[in-house]
C-alpha cells in the first residue's frame, strides 16, 4: 500500500508511548511509578456506572441523532449556562466520543489550507497535529514561565497577520496547570474582535481549579459567537475510557459539526450519553472530594519537588499537572525523561513533548496515590543526586 502524505503531518501523544514503555518494563518485573498519563486515578462514580447498566437494559443500544440525544444536549446546555455562564441552548451543543473529536472537527470546519492557527507553547500536542492534518500552518506563541505560564500578549500580537484564523486557548492548562487570569482573557477578547478571529477554547479541566477564578472564554461579551468550547466528562467524572465529550458553538457550526459526526462516528454511544446525563443530574460529592484530593497532592508534589536541589516548581492553580524546571546540564528534557524511566523507574513526560518551549521541563501528572507520588519524587531526587 502507498500511504497519503498527510500521515506524515500527524504526531501521536508521547504520554501514550511512555505509558506503553512503562507497562512493558512492569511486565518484566520492574517497579514503575506512573506520573505520565493524564487521567484521574479515581473510578467513575457508582451512580453513573449504574445509569449506564440501566440504559443498556432499557435498550439504549441503537443509533441516536448525530449531534447527541436531545435531552442530553439540553442538560449540558443548562449546566454550562449555570456553571460556566456560557449563553447556550441545546442546539449549540454537539455530543462526541470524547473531547478530542471536537478539536478535530473544529479545525476541519474552521481552517482552509494555508490558514494560520496560533497555539500557545507548550500545549497539548494534538492541537498542532490536528491543525497540520487540516493543512493549516501552526504558529506557536510562548507562555511566560516567569509569570506562571500566562500568555505573552505582545508575542501573541506579533504573530497575528491576515492569514490568522484561529486562536487555541486551554485553561486550566495542560501541561503547566496554569489558569489564564481574567485580565488576559479580556485582552484576548479585544484581539479576537480586532482581528476577526475564531477561538477554540479547550475547557476540559474547567472543574479542576484549586484557587483563584476560572472564567470560560465563551462567557465573555460577544465571544460565544466566535468560540468553540471543548469540554467533556473524561476528567471531571473520571470517565476517560467511556469516550464522552462535547462542543458548544454557534448554531450554524453545530450543524456542520453534526454532519462531521454523521460522516465519522454516526453518533456517540447512546447508553454512554444516558450515563452522562445521570452524571449531570446526580450528586457532585465524589467530584468535589476528588478535586479536594488533587489539591492536597498538588501541594505535596510541589513541596517535595522544590526540596530537590536543581528543581524549581511553581504551584499551578488548576488541572492535575506540575511542570517543574530541572537544571541538568548535558541532558535534554527527553534524555532526562528516558533515563528517569529506564534507570529510576518513573514515567514522566519531557516538556518538549508539548513544544520546543518545554525544553528544560518535565510534566508530572499527580493523578496518582500520595504514596506513589512520594515514591516517584523520591526516585527523581535520588536519580538527580547520583546519576
Ligand atoms: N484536551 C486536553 C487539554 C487534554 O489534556 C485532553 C486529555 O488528556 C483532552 C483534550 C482529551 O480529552 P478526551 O479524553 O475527552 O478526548
Amino acid at each position: 500500500m502507498r500511504f497519503a502524505q498527510r500521515l506524515g503531518r500527524i504526531t501521536t501523544a508521547a504520554s501514550f508511548d511512555m505509558l506503553a514503555r512503562g507497562r512493558a518494563l512492569e511486565a518484566r518485573g520492574r517497579s514503575i511509578v506512573h506520573l505520565g498519563i493524564g487521567e484521574p486515578d479515581f473510578d467513575t462514580p457508582a451512580f453513573i456506572r449504574d445509569a449506564a447498566k440501566r440504559a443498556l437494559d432499557e435498550g439504549w443500544t441503537h443509533y441516536g441523532p448525530a449531534p447527541g440525544l436531545p435531552e442530553f444536549r439540553a442538560s449540558i446546555a443548562a449546566s454550562w449556562r449555570e456553571r460556566r455562564a456560557i449563553p447556550c441552548e441545546a442546539r449549540h451543543v454537539v455530543v462526541t466520543p470524547g473531547a478530542k473529536p471536537v478539536l478535530f472537527f473544529a479545525m476541519l470546519a474552521l481552517l482552509e489550507a494555508g490558514d494560520e492557527v496560533i497555539i500557545p507553547s507548550p500545549a497539548f500536542p494534538n492541537y498542532g497535529s490536528i491543525a497540520q492534518l487540516a493543512d493549516a500552518r501552526v504558529v506557536p506563541t510562548p507562555l511566560r514561565a516567569d509569570r506562571g505560564f500566562d500568555l505573552d500578549l505582545d508575542a501573541l500580537r506579533a504573530r497575528i497577520n491576515a492569514r490568522t484564523r484561529v486562536l487555541v486557548l486551554n485553561s486550566p492548562h495542560n501541561p503547566t496547570g496554569a489558569v489564564l487570569p481574567d485580565a488576559t482573557l479580556h485582552a484576548l477578547r479585544e484581539l479576537v474582535l480586532e482581528h476577526d478571529l475564531a477561538v477554540i477554547a479547550d475547557d476540559i479541566y474547567g472543574d479542576m481549579v484549586y484557587e483563584g477564578r476560572y472564567t470560560a472564554f465563551a462567557s465573555l461579551p460577544g465571544m460565544f459567537e466566535r468560540t468553540v468550547t471543548v469540554d467533556g466528562f473524561s476528567k471531571t467524572w473520571a470517565m476517560t475510557g467511556w469516550r464522552l465529550g462535547f462542543g458548544i458553538m454557534e448554531e450554524a457550526l453545530a450543524r456542520h459539526m453534526a454532519a462531521l459526526m454523521n460522516n465519522s462516528n454516526s453518533c456517540t454511544a447512546t447508553f454512554v450519553q444516558k450515563a452522562g446525563d445521570a452524571a449531570l443530574h446526580g450528586p457532585r460529592d465524589e467530584v468535589v472530594a476528588m478535586i479536594a484530593e488533587f489539591r492536597v497532592r498538588r501541594d505535596l508534589v510541589v513541596e517535595a519537588l522544590n526540596a530537590i536541589p536543581g528543581v524549581r516548581c511553581g504551584r499551578p492553580a488548576g488541572a492535575f499537572y506540575v511542570f517543574p524546571r530541572i537544571e541538568r546540564p548535558g541532558l535534554t528534557a527527553e534524555q532526562l525523561a528516558d533515563r528517569l524511566l529506564d534507570e529510576a523507574g518513573v514515567v514522566t513526560l519531557p516538556g518538549t513533548a508539548f513544544g520546543a518551549e518545554g525544553e528544560g521541563y518535565l510534566r508530572l501528572s499527580y493523578a496518582n496515590s500520595v504514596e506513589n507520588l512520594r515514591e516517584g519524587v523520591r526516585r527523581i531526587g535520588q536519580f538527580l543526586a547520583t546519576a
